[in-house]
């Protein structure tokens, strides 16, 4: 290779970003309080001082998911490596693990099984629709050697939360443990860990909790410490491998690998703030927004994909109208808005727009930016708009559901 190849044209210079506004799957945006942690000075990641946040980071965490479990930390990774931690863990070869899948994030689950040497029975439901419990109980009775059940609690590819509570419910009852996947509810929808029984759960944190991509909170309930402690045959992943993270998350504080400090203390900073809101703030702030933003898409004529009840506040998936080049809409809002949205994946690629008013995205400002800007884009690609509508709609949406003042739940004690 000449070279030239390997230098561009262009100078390199330093890297400034642009301002977004990001209304899309994740990431969304990252809260200044956040950004502004991050810059503070690195530690190293056995300072006493650092260590001392990291406790305070468990009980941030047992909070947001609800829980009491000791084994609660953010690992090091994105919400891709909190899922493969649960599954590597939990599941042996020759295991049968019962699959969830309606929707992107439940077939990485299933490839996750059989890279795992496990054998993944499938339950499938429509893209849209939610997990049906009734499909996963018939599969239990078919399959009385299952050890497993899991399934995405919010799907972030068509916007449909399934009813998680009812869920583990069943697989109780057929003596299976529960993987859950809450990267995209954690913060914007009610999880009650502890409640509903679930076994291993995972999270991201750039979704409902206002930080940067990169980290994956996490949980486990003590039947999967003991199942882990009690493993015949090592887990394959020395980096995953929950008996060694212990080690370092647990009191011993050994070096396992150099923990991303400055991104922690994003995590610890949004944790913070939505502690300091209160979960359940947070949750009717994201339904808030959501109606609001309903009310404006609907007088725009544009049409939701799932149906109401199963709907995620912080994913509005949509259908895109007919006659509108949709990628041209979503260009054009990026190029003269500076927002993003997000566009449809797998069967919902180029038919499907998703709106996210995730943690800090979830404002006012940004669902009036997006149904003005989408208004007039449209307007500018000739389709017939009534410019103002869509905003006084969001307008009387808020103005119908004013939001509760901030309530904070108790703060679990510190675990050991
Ligand atoms: C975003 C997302 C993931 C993956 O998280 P990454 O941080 O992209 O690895 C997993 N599950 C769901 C439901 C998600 O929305």
């Amino acid at each position: 290779m000449a070279t030239k190849d390997f230098y561009p044209a262009k100078k390199i210079n330093t890297f400034y970003p642009p301002q977004r506004t990001l209304m899309g799957p994740g990431p969304s945006d990252t809260h200044p309080r956040v950004l502004s942690a991050m810059a503070r000075p690195t530690l190293g990641h056995l300072d006493p001082v650092f260590t001392e946040m990291m406790e305070e980071m468990k009980t941030l965490l047992r909070y947001s998911f609800q829980t009491n479990n000791l084994l609660t930390f953010p690992v090091s990774g994105p919400g891709s490596v909190g899922m493969e931690m649960c599954f590597v863990n939990m599941v042996n070869p020759g295991d049968k693990v019962i699959v969830c899948r309606n929707g992107v994030f439940g077939g990485r689950m299933i490839e996750n099984v059989q890279r795992c040497g496990g054998t993944a029975v499938v339950v499938e439901d429509k893209w849209g629709e939610p997990v049906d419990p009734q499909k996963v109980e018939d599969a239990l009775k078919q399959n009385p050697d299952a050890k497993i059940v899991a399934f995405v609690h919010a799907e972030t590819s068509t916007g449909v939360l399934s009813d998680a509570r009812t869920l583990c419910e069943i697989a109780r009852r057929y003596n299976c443990m529960t993987i859950v996947d809450t990267v995209t509810s954690l913060g914007g929808s009610p999880i009650l860990t502890d409640e509903w029984k679930i076994d291993a759960i995972y999270s991201g944190s750039q979704k409902c909790l206002s930080c940067p991509p990169g980290l994956s909170p996490v949980s486990f309930s003590e039947r999967v410490v003991d199942l882990v402690k009690n493993r015949q045959r090592k887990v394959q992943s020395w980096f995953m491998d929950l008996n060694l993270q212990l080690g370092y998350w647990g009191t011993s504080r050994t070096y396992h690998h150099t923990a991303p400090t400055n991104a922690l203390y994003a995590l610890h900073e949004s944790l913070f703030m939505l502690y300091e809101e209160g979960l359940e703030h947070s949750w009717a702030r994201h339904q808030r927004n959501h109606q609001a933003l309903k009310a404006g898409l609907e007088t725009m004529g544009i049409e939701f994909v799932v149906a109401e009840k199963y709907r995620l506040p912080q994913l509005n998936a949509v259908h895109v109208p007919a006659g509108v080049d949709e990628k041209e809409v979503r260009r054009r809002l990026l190029a003269d808005y500076s927002l993003e949205i997000g566009a449809g994946l797998g069967d919902f690629a180029g038919k499907v727009w998703r709106f996210g008013l995730m943690g800090y995205s979830s404002k006012i400002e940004n669902v009036m930016l997006c149904l003005s800007a989408l208004e007039s884009v449209f307007s500018d690609m000739g389709k017939k708009s009534d410019l103002g509508a869509a905003e006084a709609a969001a307008h009387k949406s808020y103005a119908a559901n004013p939001l509760p003042l901030p309530q904070q739940m108790s703060l679990p004690l510190h675990g050991k």
